[in-house]
């Protein structure tokens, strides 16, 4: 299966997500507790894959493996998930392979529950034409673990002034188009781009800011950043590109998908735009719904990132607009960077943080522990990801290709401590203890992922294998 097509009724058809073949899974998951906020599914029932199908789901127990081939996952006090999906990524690759690439990068979100991700376009070159998305695609059949889409550039060299040939690149399986990494600054040209859009389809993701407001900001614009004496970056910087390619999106009548939303003022504007009937989705990272530019007091470089972590009351907002449904999807924005380029003063580090790892968890212990968010919340905002660019949403159903996430709620970890999947390790969560760890993750009909703990017992009752070594 090294082609995955969107499953999901009324998808756009076209759009390509590839993964390296991997033998389907066979999996008996024995008295988990299954969790599928869309589908309802909420008890302890036993799950059966078969050849990387979702074939059976009954009461806990009662269920026996058909055949010897098949691996038993004793489930008991665990949590099945539809896995998750990130439609926000950086891969690093072409050019930039020492912070990260398809197969490390694909790895770290098995790692971290995901079945799928959408990479990004500042790249070196720029995925901006046919032949350099065609040659991922084809490298991503290769050596991606989870099956991995594309969004070329909006701009060629992401220079903001000639489109991309969209047509082509849709028909070659274009994910969307984005020029994250800067926004479009050009009103015309963004308008241009979004009646290709409306004509061969594919979301348009917007990177928000403004230049002229950002300057050489490194971090948020407000009392920690005036105390620190650091460039601020103002959340109208964000808010008011946001509120200007809303205005023409609905002029156009186009698809936009908003990127990593930060400031309460965002929030706002895309709440007032939904109302008015725009067709925009928007995301938030993990690290905006649970840090504040408190955090950067210390001058991290880990936690400088683009969107800055803002105030309190912006994270406050970000909650709200996950609960009232205002903010669509978590995306992590992963995005690696090597030791040396970070280990440098706070206002010359490279922007970004690796996410793809710690999204779960740290969301899990930071707001669902503590009431702010429910878990089914989480697991949806989680698995909603490629719904913002009309793609797959995962689900625990009968007859649905096996895209899950096993996960033990009460184990406790220290990020990093055993070190990381994903090439690079500018997390922002590193040293914090987090509560919640993924175990197994299935993804496309195969076993993307398995923790060290989790034991391959076959239904013949043969040898236990430990994880990853009896993989091969
Ligand atoms: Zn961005
Ligand atoms: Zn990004």
């Amino acid at each position: 299966m090294s082609i995955h097509e969107p499953t999901r009724p009324g998808a756009v058809s076209g759009v390509r997500l590839v993964c390296a073949p991997a033998r389907p899974a066979d999996l008996l998951l024995r008295d988990v507790h299954a969790l599928d906020p869309r589908t309802g599914l909420d008890g302890r029932r036993d799950v059966l894959v078969s050849d990387g199908v979702i074939t059976e789901i009954a009461a806990a127990g009662t269920l026996t493996a058909p055949e010897d081939a098949c691996e038993v996952v004793e489930g008991e006090g665990r949590h099945l998930f539809p896995a998750f999906v990130d439609p926000h990524v950086h891969l690093r690759t072409p050019g930039q392979e020492h912070k990260e690439d398809l197969e490390t990068g694909t790895r770290s979100a098995a790692a971290g529950g995901f079945c799928a991700v959408i990479a990004m376009p500042n790249t070196s070159p720029t995925i901006d034409s046919a032949p350099i998305l065609g040659a991922l695609l084809d490298a991503a059949a290769r050596e991606a673990r989870v099956p991995v889409g594309f969004m070329p550039a909006i701009t060629r060299g992401l220079q903001g002034r000639e489109l991309t040939d969209m047509a082509e690149l849709r028909q070659l399986g274009a994910a969307g188009f984005t020029d994250d990494g800067r926004p479009v600054t050009d009103a015309g040209v963004l308008r241009r781009a979004l009646q290709y859009q409306r004509l061969c389809g594919g979301v348009l993701a917007l990177h928000e800011e403004d230049p002229a407001l950002s300057g050489r900001g490194a971090m948020h614009e407000g009392a920690v950043s005036t105390k620190l004496g650091i460039a601020g970056i103002p959340s109208v910087s964000e808010s008011t590109q946001i509120a200007r390619d809303c205005a023409l999106a609905g002029y156009e009548g186009a698809r936009i998908h908003i990127q990593h939303l930060s400031a309460r003022e965002s929030v706002e504007v895309i709440a007032t735009a939904k109302s008015r009937g725009v067709a925009v989705t928007c995301e938030a990272s993990p690290h905006h719904l649970t840090l504040t530019d408190e955090d950067v007091r210390t001058l991290d470089t880990r936690r400088k990132m683009n969107p800055p972590l803002r105030a309190e009351e912006d994270r406050q907002a970000l909650i709200e607009g996950l609960r009232d449904g205002t903010i669509d999807c978590i995306a992590t924005d992963h995005a690696p960077h090597a030791r040396d380029e970070k280990e440098v003063p706070f206002e010359e580090a490279p922007m970004g943080t690796t996410g793809l790892e710690t999204a779960f968890s740290a969301v899990y212990t930071d707001l669902v522990l503590p009431g702010e968010l429910t878990l089914a919340l989480l697991v949806e905002k989680l698995t909603a990801g490629l719904g913002c660019i009309d793609l797959l949403v995962p689900s625990i159903a009968v007859g649905e290709p096996a895209n899950l996430v096993l996960v033990d709620l009460a184990a406790e970890w220290v990020v990093g401590e055993s070190g990381y999947e994903s090439r690079s390790d500018n997390c922002c969560f590193a040293g914090r203890r987090l509560t919640s760890r993924v175990l197994l993750t299935v993804a496309a009909g195969a076993v993307a992922y398995r923790e060290r703990s989790i034991m391959l017992v076959l239904s013949s009752g043969g040898p236990s294998l430990r994880g990853p070594e009896a993989e091969t």
